[in-house]
């Protein structure tokens, strides 16, 4: 593509093409709205010129601000295409959509585990530090096979003292980000680096995208899960949309804790459409329970989307 220009135009002409003539445009923040071609033809109008659907190309996502909830009318926007463009159409966007985050110049710095950050198994089980940790660890389930496997360690000294620390690593296998878990009572239980937490995928070096994977809000939920990907909260970032969107191969569970039933729902709403259609499942929990707190023994508790 030779300019910025001729890519915005090339890409608004395809949108019109799918979605009929846009409402508002803001080239300089890459907006559009349309009218939204699931809510706004309900009543068998064409279109009903309030422009809910909007689109924002730099970043390539979209959302009904009428029906997202719903209908899960939200997401990245090879999804829109392949719901209601041709095959043809969702090839050119494919072209135009902007690049990766990976592929973009990375900054140099590297973050680096904290201060002190030991393994269990380079410590000594007779330090009462080492005893109080890795007792807390096994009162939530955890084994050592998951202590091993996750290289979950602990720390007394520095800003992250006291805690456990549990490790991410990119695609790359660099330390992306990690989890810092208090054993002790303090007023904050988790403490976590300063990365935002849209950036990354936790632990993207182990996902396997050819299986199953089990969305979950944390990383204590992950140890008990086949293929996990914790979102570190209840919220799935517009990156890992895309991720999922472009690699999964298989289902996707959504395994939120359970009082988090209306944003597992919403999500449910949001992933299930284009290429993800018919494979996304999803569990309701107790309202007082988690993954952890049932040991990942979560068969029992999937919920038909009728
Ligand atoms: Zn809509």
């Amino acid at each position: 593509m030779e300019s910025e220009e001729e890519r915005t135009e090339v890409l608004v002409e395809l949108l019109r093409e799918v979605l009929g003539n846009e409402k508002q445009h803001y080239d300089s923040k890459g907006q559009i709205s349309f009218d939204c071609p699931v809510c706004a033809s309900e009543k068998g109008v064409e279109g009903d010129g309030k422009g809910n659907l909007e689109i924002n190309y730099f970043r390539g996502v979209y959302k009904c601000w009428a029906c997202a909830e719903t209908y899960g009318t939200q997401g990245v926007l090879g999804k829109l295409f392949d719901q209601f463009g041709t095959k043809k159409q969702k090839q050119i966007w494919d072209l135009l959509k902007p690049e990766e985050e990976g592929e973009k110049e990375k900054p140099k710095t590297y973050l680096r585990l904290p201060e002190g950050y030991t393994k269990f198994k380079d410590s000594n089980i007779r330090f009462i530090p080492h005893r109080e940790a890795i007792n807390y660890l096994y009162s939530r389930g955890i084994t050592d096979e998951m202590i091993e496997k996750y290289d979950i360690g602990y720390t007394v000294s520095g800003d992250y003292a006291y805690r456990i620390i549990v490790p991410s690593y990119n695609e790359d296998g660099y330390l992306n980000y990690f989890v810092s878990r208090a054993w002790v009572p303090k007023k904050m239980k988790y403490k976590n680096p300063s990365v935002p937490k849209e950036e990354i995928i936790f632990n993207e070096s182990r996902v396997d995208w050819t299986k199953d994977i089990y969305l979950c809000e944390g990383v204590f939920d992950a140890f008990f899960l086949p293929n996990p990907i914790p979102m570190l909260g209840k919220f799935l970032s517009t990156n890992l949309f895309q991720k999922l969107y472009d690699k999964a191969e298989g289902d996707i569970h959504i395994c939120l804790d359970g009082d988090a039933w209306l944003d597992a729902l919403k999500l449910y709403h949001n992933l299930n459409g284009g290429k993800l259609y018919n494979r996304i499942k999803i569990i309701k929990l107790p309202k007082d329970k988690d993954v952890c707190d049932l040991r990942g023994d979560i068969s029992n508790y999937y919920f038909e989307i009728q």
